[in-house]
């Protein structure tokens, strides 16, 4: 496989998966388009000979999965994330079609990790789960019987990426000067955002409603780039200092 293709560079993501089997055909979808990324966010059972056996030929891919225990180690360095999700969510992100997806994807992935997030088998992705990630996919089912198999889901989502990457003209890099924000950067962001707000008492941590998912929702529309981040945070240091003379 061609080590620099940015298809290298688009981690799958498995949160909380409870069959082994679903983890070894998701190697298995990957391999076949090319993806050799495979992060497992606390499997409930890995390695295991049933996911061996569902990755037939794809084994190389279990053998080099990352396994961590939370999403954000997951989607570390990453710039941009995207959640996979069966059924629509209130105050969701912005949703995009498979295609589109895979060409956002894509455009960053030639020089920055990106990351695409799918849930439990049970029950999906958790609210949380999803503000952490900027964008969202809801790939178009029968409305009566909308949730796919979580391979299956991956399978469409990796055929989507090969088809963008075979695609005669290259995407060009961004120039330097618009570095995205990376995942890290940003939650340090939220988190100083999130301990302003309580130490002005606008955000009451007894009753905080859904303030951080609205904030989390409005930049992900956004992009932060890495200067504005430092632009916001200098901001939030400034008051803080102004507050405490
Ligand atoms: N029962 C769960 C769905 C679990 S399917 C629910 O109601 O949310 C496991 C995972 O596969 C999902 O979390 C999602 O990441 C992915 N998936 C399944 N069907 C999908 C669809 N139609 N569109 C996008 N992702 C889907």
């Amino acid at each position: 496989m061609n080590r620099s293709s940015p298809l290298a560079n688009v981690r799958i993501v498995l949160s909380h998966t409870s069959h082994p089997g679903n983890i070894g055909a998701t190697a298995r979808a990957m391999k076949t388009m090319g993806l050799s990324t495979l992060y497992l966010v606390n499997p409930k059972s890995f390695p295991d000979n049933e996911a061996d056996v569902r990755a037939s030929n794809a084994r190389d891919i279990l053998e080099q999965a990352s396994v961590v225990h939370s999403l954000e180690e997951a989607l570390h360095d990453t710039v941009l994330a995207i959640a996979m999700t069966a059924r629509p969510r209130d105050l969701s992100n912005r949703i995009l079609d498979t295609r589109q997806a895979a060409k956002a994807l894509l455009e960053h992935a030639s020089q920055s990790p990106v990351a695409l997030v799918f849930g439990r088998e049970s029950s999906g992705l958790t609210t949380a789960e999803i503000s952490m990630c900027q964008l969202t996919v809801h790939i178009p089912t029968n409305p009566d019987y909308s949730s796919l198999n979580l391979a299956a889901a991956v399978q469409i989502m990796a055929y989507e990426l090969r088809m963008v990457s075979t695609e005669t003209t290259p995407i060009p890099p961004q120039p330097p000067a618009y570095q995205l924000a990376s995942f890290n950067e940003i939650e340090l962001f939220y988190r100083h955002l999130e301990q302003a707000m309580i130490d002005s008492e606008f955000l009451d941590p007894r009753q905080p409603k859904r303030l951080m998912q609205r904030i989390r929702r409005m930049f992900a529309r956004t992009q932060l780039e890495k200067e504005e981040v430092n632009i916001l945070r200098g901001i939030l240091n400034a008051l803080e200092k102004h507050r405490s003379v």
